[in-house]
């Protein structure tokens, strides 16, 4: 039977490495039925017509008419602005994947989870900041959600969720981004793009930053703890250079289950996207013989305090993680722009989180997407308010 597809966030990494399975696929295997992205018409209409697709979405109005221009005479529906995107996850699909980036994920995101379909979750910044509402909205709904960050497609995979008494700790791996072997000094002096070259996983922009101040590691680890409700304590971050181990599972009679591949996202998009079938991916194969060592170490918060603040976040509880989501969105977009330096990101996320908890206590659980918006941009505008003063 053919599959229903639809791709949110079909021009970036993510998106562009789905459409490549599918690609790849037998004809009659899926069908497109939406694609979305934010500025980029060039892209979202070639992929438009290479896949056939149904609609397309694009969230930014002032590239309508090179969208509409580059489709003209095709009989594929244009969608524009914001409404768009949620138009385009609420069109009948059987499998949605969920790779916007950022906050500005989270309504398409959940709009598709309200379907009740299989969602493919790479946008992990929905999850930290509405954790508790996602959730609950995928348990209403009986979504199944696939998770598609390698750490937690690793765990999903491994985890035997029928025991849950029997897991005692969830290890996340971490490759430890391009920084890993610097000094606190030289972190003084990284450019933009020694940032964004990360030596093992080919990745967006925004991602590529998060990975370097191992920020992208504290929001996984606030994302496993909703995703797998555990708490902060049973989940543990280990760096891990070569990026073979994707993440691991304890359980208390001492086991501990791995899954191990080759660092490519084509895997655990073909998990998602084939799930509960295995698909192919044509990624590398690993050849153990050529595998001369796997090493752990313990993360260095102290030259990578954003790891420290997710952490203390996800126990602050409440809306801390949503707090520290759209600052770090604020300094990643400021650090891309030249205005700040690469040590800046954590010092404005810290302070955001200091001013915004003064505030509010983090008291206010967000229970609704309203809510979650407007502490979103408060704590964008504090974010602000801490890069002008810099
Ligand atoms: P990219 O930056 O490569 O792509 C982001 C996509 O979202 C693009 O289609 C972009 O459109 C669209 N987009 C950006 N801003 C908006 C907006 N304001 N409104 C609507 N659409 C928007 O991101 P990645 O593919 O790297 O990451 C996507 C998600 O997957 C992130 O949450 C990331 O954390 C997660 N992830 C990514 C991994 C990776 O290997 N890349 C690994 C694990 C998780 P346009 O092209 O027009 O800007």
């Amino acid at each position: 039977m053919t599959k229903r597809v639809t791709i949110l966030g079909a021009t970036g990494s993510i998106g562009e490495n789905t459409l490549d399975i599918i690609r790849r696929a037998e004809a009659g295997t899926y069908q497109v039925v939406a694609l979305t992205a934010n500025q980029n018409a060039e892209a979202l209409a070639a992929h438009a017509k290479d896949f056939n697709a149904e609609f397309v979405a694009l969230a930014d109005p002032t590239h309508a008419k090179q969208l509409e221009a580059l489709l003209q005479g095709m009989k594929i529906e244009i969608g524009i602005g914001p409404n768009a995107l949620i138009e385009a996850a609420k069109r009948q699909a059987d499998f949605t994947m969920a790779a916007i980036i950022g906050a500005a994920g989270l309504e398409p995101t959940l709009a598709a989870v309200a379907q009740g379909n299989h969602v493919g979750l790479a946008n992990k910044e929905c999850l930290v900041c509405a954790g508790e509402p996602f959730m609950a909205a995928v348990r209403e709904s009986g979504a199944v959600l696939l998770p598609v960050d390698s750490e937690h497609n690793a765990i999903f995979q491994v985890l035997e969720s029928d025991q849950p008494k029997g897991v005692k700790r969830l290890i996340l791996t971490a490759s430890g981004g391009p920084f890993r072997e610097k000094t606190l000094e030289d972190l003084q002096t990284v450019t933009r793009e020694n940032a964004l070259n990360h030596p093992v996983w080919s990745m967006g922009a925004k991602i590529s930053i998060d990975s370097a101040t191992l920020m992208n590691k504290g929001l996984e680890l606030i994302e496993a703890s909703y995703l797998f409700n555990r708490p902060s304590a049973e989940i543990d971050v280990i760096v891990h250079p070569q990026s073979i181990i994707h993440s691991m599972v304890e359980y208390i009679d001492g086991s501990v289950l791995a899954q191990l591949g080759s660092p490519d996202m084509r895997t655990p998009i073909a998990y998602a996207l084939g799930w509960p079938a295995r698909i192919a991916a044509p990624v590398e194969r690993l050849d153990f013989t050529q595998i001369s060592q796997l090493t752990f170490f313990a993360p260095d918060l102290v030259k990578f305090p954003a790891l420290r603040l997710a952490r203390e976040a996800l126990e602050a509880g409440g809306c801390a993680p949503c707090v520290l989501n759209a600052a770090n969105e604020q300094a990643v977009a400021a650090f891309l722009a030249g205005r700040i330096q690469f040590l800046d990101i954590a010092r404005i996320v810290e302070a955001t989180l200091e001013r915004e908890g003064r505030s509010r206590q983090f008291s206010c659980a967000p229970h609704d997407v309203a809510a979650i918006i407007a502490t979103d941009a408060s704590a964008r505008r504090t974010a602000d308010d801490h890069i002008v003063t810099l």
